[in-house]
């Protein structure tokens, strides 16, 4: 188990330096999505695609005006970069799971060889991340964030209705003991591999409110921080409840005990653009939108 200040100290390089990790930066430090992974592979009972059959994992879910193919990416972030110098951040959040698109990697590709002082940042739901734990590594993924609502299959499988996994898809408790079991083992490989973690998770009051508190303990020695978003009541889930703030900071502060939080998540669009203080994002032609 390492120590939290070894911890910290050892990723300082990264969250020195990225707003999602450091809340002192968020006005200061500009970073971009790119929406190039339109497909998922999980069904969140909360998550309604906008377009198509898109929506993201860690943002509000589900919104990007259009999707991006890899070889628009150059192009569009030379474009960026002369307008945002301040940009030192690519993430690719979605809109679907970044792991379960090929266009991901080709982007990061892209990303990694174009651009190498960008750091490169992904957002998935973990499935796969055993898989391309390593591959992710390879390409110089710096920063993950998994979004991990549950770790008792009991409870997750009233928040995931399937998983879809080898060929199969896997309905109610049976999908949920393999995301859980993959979101566990692709977060220990990443962090053994020496990428920065972050956990997201949607509270919902109603569903896993006194429960949070384990995912915090499960991930404490392989996570870096945890960012609890509050629950926006959509789709299946459109008649449970969004947390109080007294709730949220509840859980925060019971969490804290396992896991550093992060308390300035405004949940991004998965196109968001520019500082976090701005609510920049695509336009349907791909321009930036106030
Ligand atoms: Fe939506 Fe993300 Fe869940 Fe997929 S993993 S269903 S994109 S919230
Ligand atoms: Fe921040 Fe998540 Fe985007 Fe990375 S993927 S830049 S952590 S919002
Ligand atoms: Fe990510 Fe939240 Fe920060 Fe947006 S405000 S970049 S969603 S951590």
């Amino acid at each position: 188990m390492m120590n939290k200040e070894i911890k910290m100290s050892k990723f300082a390089h990264v969250t020195k330096v990225h707003p999602c990790y450091n809340e002192k930066l968020h006005d200061k430090i500009g970073r971009v999505h790119l929406p190039v992974a339109p497909k998922c592979n999980i069904a969140c009972r909360f998550c309604r695609r906008s377009i198509g059959e898109e929506s993201c994992c860690e943002n509000r879910p589900g919104v990007a005006h259009h999707i991006m193919k890899p070889e628009e990416v150059e192009e569009y972030l030379r474009d960026l970069i002369k307008k945002m110098p301040n940009l030192k951040v690519v993430g690719i959040a979605g809109p679907g799971d970044s792991l379960f698109n090929k266009e991901t990697f080709e982007t990061l590709e892209i990303v990694n060889e174009k651009f190498p002082d960008l750091i490169k940042c992904l957002s998935t739901n973990g499935l796969l991340l055993p898989k391309y734990a390593k591959k992710l590594a390879d390409l110089n993924v710096k920063t993950l964030t998994v979004t991990v609502n549950a770790v008792k299959p009991e409870i997750l499988k009233d928040i995931v209705d399937w998983v879809y996994y080898e060929g199969k898809v896997h309905k109610g408790e049976e999908g949920a003991k393999i995301l859980i079991k993959n979101q566990i083992e692709g977060v220990k490989k990443a962090y053994d591999l020496g990428l920065v973690i972050k956990i997201n998770t949607v509270l919902i009051p109603e569903i896993n409110m006194e429960h949070i508190v384990e995912i915090a303990k499960t991930f404490k020695d392989t996570a870096y921080l945890q960012n609890i978003i509050p629950l926006i009541p959509m789709y299946k889930m459109e008649n449970l409840r969004r947390p109080t703030c007294e709730e949220i900071s509840r859980v925060r502060d019971e969490c804290e005990e396992y896991l550093p939080q992060f308390r300035a998540c405004r949940q991004c669009r998965a196109d968001a653009v520019g500082l976090l203080s701005e609510e920049k994002h695509l336009g349907g032609e791909g321009k930036e939108l106030n």
